[in-house]
């Protein structure tokens, strides 16, 4: 009910947006899990942190638990895909659990780096929010070699033994544009900073922020789908924030929207997490138009068409059953 010379109301969804490959997989096992074996399947931690994902799975059989003391001996436990660290992987082999790890393979990647560094001997300095568990999983690999860093402002009081022998790692789903300001201030403190061998920050967490980012300044609204405890979701509110969106909001579905939100917004911009269905977008998407506004435009910036293989231990079980 737009009236006569008021401008026009507009729905613009980002694309890339919602599920990458990492998510995809590790959800993949545990489904494939669960056609194999029946349940129950046991599953440390959100396989991938989004509410609507963990109820899903939850309804076909899988049991989240937080940690291995919850999982019954002789059981299978998948480990989700942020990663864990060696003395989880230690702790299952040695109670005889049946493991498949889900860990999403750039985060593995990053486990590979802080290894690397450590057996060399060189200090790690790990951007990323302490209590993670993609955070918890790394610094796992090395735990007398990784510092954390959470803020650009945490660089200045930092202590390293040897000003020349350090590194830089991060957490795969950080804000791009305030890692590079923590790895500008290491630098500068410390001249002879060892960049990883390739960004930790993966294509799926730059390519949402700079989907979003395109566009945030046209918009009044941006609507974030995700969860709470996504990293990555809880980066796009920021980076909307800091592109120019007028106002940014996090929901993990349409009816946790505020109608009062859309009072005299004319464009609404849209985008999802890397944990997210696409069906949720679209739950969104129904209840714009319901509220007045057209159909959405797709504001593509990238194509992806990165697909991970299934975990081996999904793969061989899978092959003997044949
Ligand atoms: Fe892997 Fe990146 Fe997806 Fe995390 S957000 S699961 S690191 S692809």
């Amino acid at each position: 009910d737009q009236t006569a010379g008021a401008p026009a109301k507009r729905v613009v969804v980002a694309a890339p947006r919602g599920y990458c490959a990492g998510v995809d997989r590790a959800v993949q096992t545990v489904e494939k899990a669960l056609d194999a074996y029946g349940s129950p399947i046991y599953v440390r931690k959100q396989i991938v942190h989004n509410k609507f994902v963990v109820e899903t799975l939850s309804a076909r059989g899988a049991i989240f638990v937080d940690e291995l003391d919850e999982v019954p001996d002789g059981s299978m436990v998948i480990f989700s895909a942020h990663g864990v660290s060696p003395a989880v992987k230690a702790d299952a082999a040695e109670r005889g659990l049946r493991t498949i790890d889900a860990t999403c393979p750039l985060v593995t990647k990053v486990h590979h780096e802080a290894k690397r560094f450590a057996n060399q001997d060189v200090q790690i300095l790990l951007i990323g929010h302490g209590g993670h568990e993609e955070v918890e999983g790394t610094a796992g690999e090395a735990p007398e070699h990784i510092t954390l860093v959470e803020h650009p402002e945490d660089v200045d009081g930092l202590e390293v033994a040897d000003p020349s022998r350090v590194a830089w790692l991060s957490q795969t789903t950080l804000s791009v544009d305030e890692t590079m300001e923590t790895v500008d201030r290491l630098r500068a403190r410390f001249p002879q900073l060892i960049d990883p061998p390739s960004d930790d920050i993966c294509y799926a967490t730059q390519n949402r922020q700079s989907a979003v980012k395109e566009i945030a300044a046209g918009s009044d609204l941006v609507i974030v789908v995700g969860s709470a405890n996504s990293s990555n979701s809880v980066r796009l509110v920021e980076v909307a924030l800091e592109a120019g969106a007028k106002t940014a909001h996090r929901i993990d579905q349409a009816d946790e929207i505020d109608p009062a939100w859309l009072e005299g917004v004319n464009t609404v911009g849209i985008t999802s997490g890397a944990s997210v269905p696409e069906v949720l977008v679209q739950g969104v998407l129904e209840y714009l138009g319901e509220q007045g506004f057209p159909p959405a435009e797709q504001a593509r910036l990238v194509e992806e068409n990165l697909t991970f293989a299934l975990p081996h231990e999904l793969r061989s079980a899978r092959r003997a059953a044949r």
